[in-house]
């Protein structure tokens, strides 16, 4: 299998462009709240201009500001060179070449986590650019669709203050979900602080009864998928509550684990009745290739923007298929990130479900209002994506309310 990254497919001559400029738009809602565990509350809208005249936009789930300033730095000496710098004056066509630079340039800085989110963005940005330069979409562009259609799964919206009344939102917004036709829902059980490890309660049960609750009312005819966001600390504790949770017909576990505990990981992968994704922070292949090949995870689920772009999530997907594994890519932020996820599944046929909520159903303002994507969803599924490039339009107002200064 050839895990090289994918270059814009194109019938007859490569367009000649470059790149002229990149800003970045920091934009964060004025109501956020920052006890939420919800990182749609604010963006980082990556745009980058040619000499066409055609803007490419791009976005990563990542500190807004920290991508900006990983983006715009200056570079200082040859192993810590600007992002900016590299790619300014590149023809977008060549993003295998351009990606590579940027890997190799900011080599002392990066290498994973935040730089690699913020190439991110600036790749994604880049595939919009050839879309739109050749009239096509992203998915033509990546070697053409596989599947006239993909299935999103409906994020299960939690609120409240006491175990009944989260229990009851989770249960009124999975019955919201079923309502609209969603063919697979995700419920996270978080009752204990979302990042809190065990010892923190005393008792699992309650997580149970939510799983139970959601099932139950939503039937057993569509796929439930559960995220504990990282509640347990070894595979024993996740183990004895999981293995109650068979009868409920689960898709998957998210999550269970802290990621970079792959022995864990490892020894849970023997033993657990449910498969185990993982994934959502992940950067870079190279991050994937030890939860998949040591961790054994049963489902990848890369970030696109944060796993370092399109075609990085692209070689990721292709290293899970090469194990046996489907894809559930992470996706939690505005259109822009939704439309790259999109055109990814429709190139990815084991790309079992996305992450996706239609605008209305989004709690946060930002997440509702900052980009229209083009996507259909009808009867539980999305069809396939016509327009260039991302086919992705700014609400300018929204853009000038969210900018912070
Ligand atoms: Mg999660």
């Amino acid at each position: 299998m050839d895990f090289s990254r994918p270059r814009p497919q194109v019938s007859g001559d490569v367009p000649s462009l470059k790149v002229t400029d990149i800003t970045c738009r920091v934009l964060l809602a004025p109501d956020y709240d920052a006890s939420m565990t919800s990182s749609a509350q604010d963006s980082v809208v990556v745009m980058i201009e040619t000499d066409g005249g055609i803007t490419g936009i791009g976005e990563t789930d990542a500190n807004p500001w920290m991508v900006k300033a990983c983006i715009e730095a200056p570079g200082t000496h040859t192993m810590g060179l600007s992002l900016r710098h590299m790619v300014i004056g590149a023809n977008p066509f060549d993003i295998p070449e351009i990606w590579e630079k940027m890997y190799l340039g900011s080599a002392m800085n990066g290498r994973r986590g935040m730089v690699i989110h913020a190439m991110g963005a600036i790749e994604m940005a880049l595939w919009d650019i050839c879309g739109k330069a050749l009239g096509q979409p992203v998915h033509q562009l990546l070697g053409g669709a596989q599947r006239d259609y993909i299935v999103p799964y409906a994020s299960l919206q939690p609120a409240g203050s006491s175990f009944a009344e989260y229990r009851d939102a989770l249960v009124r917004s999975a019955l919201d979900a079923k309502a609209l036709g969603f063919r697979a829902m995700k419920t996270e059980v978080t009752m204990n602080g979302p990042y809190a490890h065990c010892g923190m309660n005393e008792s699992y049960d309650r997580h149970t009864k939510v799983v139970a609750a959601v099932r139950e009312a939503i039937g057993p005819d569509i796929e439930l998928l559960v995220d504990v966001q990282y509640l347990w600390e070894d595979a024993d504790t996740c183990l004895s509550v999981i293995g109650d949770w068979t009868d409920f017909n689960l898709y998957f576990v998210e999550t269970p684990l802290w990621p970079d505990n792959i022995e864990e990981h490892a020894r849970l992968a023997e033993r657990s009745p449910i498969p185990i994704a993982s994934g959502e922070w992940l950067s870079t292949r190279f991050e994937f290739r030890e939860l998949i090949e040591r961790g054994r995870i049963g489902v990848a689920q890369p970030d696109v923007g944060r796993v370092g772009g399109i075609g990085e999530a692209k070689v990721v997907c292709d290293m899970a298929g090469e194990h046996g594994l489907p894809i559930v890519p992470h996706c939690w932020k505005t259109g822009i990130s939704i439309s790259a996820t999109a055109h990814l599944a429709f190139v990815v046929p084991h790309c079992a479900f996305i992450e996706y909520l239609p605008p209305r159903l989004c709690v946060e303002r930002l997440r509702r209002e900052l980009a229209h994507e083009e996507l259909v969803f009808e009867d539980g599924r999305i069809l396939l994506p016509t327009k260039p490039g991302l086919g992705v339009e700014l609400n300018q107002e929204a853009m000038d309310a969210y900018t912070v200064a």
